[in-house]
């Protein structure tokens, strides 16, 4: 069995039996020490995606509006899982729900890293795009009056 792995695998340390891999943005995404050290004991291994599926991935997030809410990280893991579920038997592990969502639309198994209720991790905001402030929601920024556009917050400082 074969895991495609984003941050939250790692941040939360759960064991898997079989091969855990990850892309490199994900990577360059764990800033904390632990989840390294995480890393390496679960002995992950760290593949570059794939052009072809990541033009598969973001043609499908388009589609079903998903799009704005992945990341550069996220669409190289919907590509690397999407390239392997292709050939083997392979799941998605994840905590993040618009990653979910769009692997459930490209027919990716997926399952989460921790026990946690989606609702309670992912966390919009909305950001002006002229003055870059931040607010809870609204179309139009209270403050310089620019359209604003929805954003993931993070949930992990
Ligand atoms: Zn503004």
């Amino acid at each position: 069995m074969k895991y495609i792995a984003d941050s939250s695998l790692f941040i939360i340390g759960k064991r898997l039996e079989g091969r855990i891999i990850t892309v490199p943005s994900v990577v360059d995404e764990l800033k904390d020490e632990n989840a390294r050290t995480i890393m390496e004991l679960l002995d992950a291994r760290v593949e570059p995606p794939v052009s072809g599926f990541l033009n598969k991935v973001r043609q499908k997030a388009d589609a079903t509006k998903d799009s704005e809410e992945l990341s550069a990280a996220d669409i190289e893991l919907l590509a690397k899982a999407l390239e392997y579920s292709e050939r083997e038997e392979t799941t998605l592990v994840t905590d993040d729900f618009a990653i979910q969502n769009t692997a459930l639309h490209l027919g990716i198994k997926v399952m989460p890293a921790g026990q946690r209720i989606i609702k309670d991790i992912l966390i919009w905001e909305k950001q002006c795009i002229g003055c870059k402030r931040r607010f809870p929601g609204g179309d139009d920024c209270p403050v310089c009056g620019s359209p604003m556009k929805k954003i993931r917050k993070k949930w992990r400082q």
